[in-house]
C-alpha cells in the first residue's frame, strides 16, 4: 500500500499552455487515503504550535486549508484573486512571467498579532505565496509557516520565501 502523496499526483502535459507540465492534485484530493495523508502531513510540523488562523490561497489552497483549519480547530481565511471577495479588501499585486496578478483579502479577516499558517497546493516561483504573506503582514498578522503539497525547487519559490524569513514545509518535489 502506497503512503506517498506523490503517487496520487498526476502530471498533465501542455496544460494550460504548450510546454507546461501541470501537476494535477485533483487525483490526490479524490482519493480518500491520499487526501487524508496530505492533510495530516501538511499540519504535522505545527502540532503544538499556536496558530490562530489558516490562510488558504485560491483555489486549491481552499480545499487543503479548510481541512487543515478544521484539524487544527482554527478559523480559515481565503486569499482570492481580484474582484472575488464581497467586503472591503486590501490588494497586493505581484509579477507573473507575462504581466501581473492581484490577490486580495478582507481587511478585517485577520487581527494584529494573530498567528497564521499559509496553505497552498504548489510552490513554484513563490510570487503567489509572497503576495499572500504580504497581505497577512499588512493586516498585522504573523506568518508562522507556509505549507505546500508540492515544491518545485528549480523555480525558486522556497529560496524566495526563506529569504523573506519564512519557513517552508512541502511534502514532495
Ligand atoms: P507561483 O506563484 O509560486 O509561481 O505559483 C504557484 C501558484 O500557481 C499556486 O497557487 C498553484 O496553485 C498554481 N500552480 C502553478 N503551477 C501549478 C501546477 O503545475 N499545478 C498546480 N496544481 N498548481 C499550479
Amino acid at each position: 500500500m502506497s503512503l506517498n502523496v506523490k503517487d496520487y499526483i498526476r502530471t498533465i502535459v501542455d496544460f494550460p499552455h504548450e510546454g507546461i507540465m501541470f501537476r494535477d492534485v485533483t487525483t490526490l484530493f479524490a482519493d480518500a487515503r491520499g487526501f487524508r495523508i496530505a492533510v495530516d502531513q501538511l499540519l504535522a510540523p505545527y502540532a503544538g504550535a499556536r496558530i490562530d488562523k489558516v490562510v488558504g490561497l485560491e483555489a486549491r489552497g481552499f480545499i487543503l486549508g479548510g481541512a487543515v483549519a478544521h484539524q487544527l480547530s482554527t478559523g480559515f481565511v481565503p486569499i482570492r484573486k481580484k474582484g472575488k471577495l464581497p467586503g472591503t479588501v486590501i490588494s497586493q499585486a505581484y509579477q507573473l512571467e507575462y504581466g501581473e496578478a492581484v490577490v486580495e483579502v478582507h481587511d478585517d479577516a485577520l487581527q494584529p498579532g494573530e498567528r497564521v499558517l499559509i496553505v497552498d497546493d504548489l510552490l513554484a516561483t513563490g510570487g503567489t505565496a509572497a503576495a499572500g504573506i504580504s497581505l497577512c503582514e499588512r493586516l498585522g498578522a504573523k506568518v508562522v509557516g507556509c505549507a505546500f503539497v508540492i515544491d518545485l525547487p528549480d523555480l525558486g519559490g522556497r529560496k524566495l520565501l526563506e529569504g523573506l524569513g519564512h519557513e517552508v514545509h512541502a511534502l514532495t518535489a
